[in-house]
């Protein structure tokens, strides 16, 4: 039975495929425009501030690493037809690629919009650090590209697409006044994590960030490495070995019952909470950060 039904369910694939390749660029559907942000915080912005107006797509699958995207040869097509595309460059090589070779109607690049490349050799942005979304005042320019750039392609919303980009650059800014209010405590508070993901929000609110492995989440601590990070956890009293969603924790976890300290999660956003949004999982980030981090006042 399901075996007849398979050639019609393959002459539908085909079906839609077709639909898609015949989109041409630059046509609007009726949801309005078309973006294409690359991974999840842009997506999040992108949705944020096109709302019912715009369609956004993801081009990282939910759940998967953002930095080892492959692009199908179907989905560099579909991005050249897109009517914006929102990445952030040097982050994810297929979409440097796919957009140097199909290059889309719009492109935001958020190393341009939030000036990442000009901030100095001291940036995180200098040591290869490219998860900038973990300052959240670093989205602020972002959504206001976004928002302009939705605008010049669909002026009809442009008061619309202004709005909600105003609403949610209130709620990024609320989230960082919560972070600096609550880390004051903390300046300097030695932040261990296993990957170096959290640059970005060591530098904005006073962290100290010591990671286990790399900036690439791929690659085993060596056991000098290992050796470094006990000798932290000694000498600045930390309680507490951070590991991320996505990586699995096990260096860690074992880590810190050599060294006799607890372990806790922080999610670096790559991709999205599986409860909440961007915002609620940056509060549940500062709150495992006040718990688990050695301040003056605990
Ligand atoms: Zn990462």
């Amino acid at each position: 039975m399901t075996d007849r039904l398979r050639p019609a369910a393959a002459l539908l694939a085909v079906a839609g495929l077709l639909g898609l390749a015949a989109c041409s660029a630059g046509e609007q559907l009726d949801g309005g425009p078309t973006v294409l942000a690359s991974f999840y915080p842009l997506v999040f912005v992108s949705e944020r501030v096109g709302g019912p107006d715009a369609q956004v797509q993801s081009l990282t699958p939910a759940g998967s690493d953002p930095h080892s995207l492959e692009l199908s040869p179907a989905q560099v097509v579909r991005l050249g037809e897109a009517d914006l595309v929102v990445y952030s460059s040097g982050l994810q090589a297929a979409v440097d690629d796919a957009i140097a070779t199909q290059p889309p109607a719009e492109v935001i690049d958020a190393v341009e919009a939030a000036r990442l490349d000009s901030a100095g050799d001291a940036s995180p942005f200098a040591d290869g650090d490219p998860h900038f979304w973990l300052d959240p005042t670093l989205l602020v320019p972002v959504a206001a590209s976004v928002a302009d750039q939705l605008a010049a392609t669909d002026p009809e919303n442009t008061a619309d697409y202004a709005e909600r980009a105003e609403e949610l650059v209130a709620e990024l800014e609320e989230l960082d006044r919560s972070y600096s209010a609550e880390l004051q405590a903390c300046p300097d508070a030695v932040l261990i994590t296993s990957h170096e993901a959290f640059g970005y929000l060591a530098e904005r609110y006073g962290l100290r960030q010591e990671g286990i492995a790399g900036i690439d989440p791929e690659v085993e601590p060596s056991p000098a490495r290992v050796r470094e990070v006990g000798e932290l956890v000694r000498d600045n009293d930390v309680r507490t070995l951070y590991f991320e969603t996505l990586t699995s924790p096990q260096v860690t976890q074992q880590l810190a019952e050599e060294l006799g300290v607890g372990t806790a999660v922080l999610d670096p956003l790559e991709s999205p909470p599986t409860q909440g949004d961007y915002l609620t999982a940056m509060a549940a980030n500062l709150e495992s950060l006040t718990e688990g981090l050695t301040c003056d006042a605990s």
